[in-house]
């Protein structure tokens, strides 16, 4: 195994309207967290995965997944990126790391395999990503009405897994946190520092559980998974 994962699991998610964070919700027999730790903990390339926890964090250790021999947790930190820069510090030897959001249950192993198969390819590494199918409006600045379309060809919603060389995220996120700059995914402190990840086209029922609308959507693509 050559990779290790790094899994932001620090958030609190208050988009759920729910009283703990979103990870830690039920579907099925498990939690979000551990539907979406299984194809990386079944995945042959994957040495290790490192789970970010917030620090009063009382509900991971709960879980049977928490003693798995390849799991290491860590506590993360206020942003996004200072939880992803401390699973990076408990990250040593090897060249790529992956990074996945604790909130996306619903990774197809065969997904996880494609993004992987660009360390054979690629330098600066790359995300799972899937193109835009609606129409996009760009608003007026400040109010809800349409200043114009934004032309769909070319756009592309990102995913994640997200794989990078680890020394480069680091290096990128490193910089980015200094300069104040806003992340809300690990390519975006690549981008900030000149670098252009790859595209991998993922399937779009990779979603981030964000809103409590999207329990019953992430329930019906895990059977399907699992099917
Ligand atoms: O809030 P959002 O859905 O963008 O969070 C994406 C992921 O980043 C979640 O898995 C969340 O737990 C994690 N996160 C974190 N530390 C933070 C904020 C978010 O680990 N301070």
């Amino acid at each position: 195994p050559d990779i290790i994962a790094v899994v932001p699991a620090a958030g609190i998610g208050s988009r759920m309207q729910s009283s703990f964070p979103k990870q830690f919700l039920t579907i099925g027999q498990q939690t979000i967290l551990e539907h979406t730790l299984a194809p990386l903990l079944n995945h042959v390339r994957i040495r290790k995965v490192i789970v970010v926890l917030g620090a009063d964090d009382d509900k991971f250790t709960g879980l049977a997944v928490s003693r798995h021999p390849r799991v290491i947790t860590v506590t993360g930190g206020g942003q996004r990126a200072e939880s992803v820069m401390a699973g990076l510090q408990a990250a040593r030897g090897v060249h790529w790391v992956l990074v996945h959001d604790a909130a996306r249950p619903c990774l197809h192993p065969d997904d996880l395999t494609r993004l992987l198969a660009i360390t054979a390819t690629s330098k600066v590494g790359g995300i799972l990503a899937a193109p835009v199918r609606d129409t996009m409006k760009r608003a007026e600045w400040g109010r809800d009405a349409v200043a114009h379309s934004v032309e769909r060809e070319g756009l592309w919603h990102a995913l994640t897994p997200q794989l990078f060389p680890l020394e480069l995220l680091r290096q990128c996120l490193d910089r980015a946190l200094r300069e104040g700059v806003t992340i809300t995914d690990e390519a975006s402190a690549l981008e900030y520092c000149g670098y252009h990840p790859e595209l991998v086209v993922g399937r779009s029922d990779n979603i981030k559980v964000t809103r409590p609308e999207d329990l019953a959507l992430a329930a019906f693509f895990l059977t399907q998974l699992h099917n």
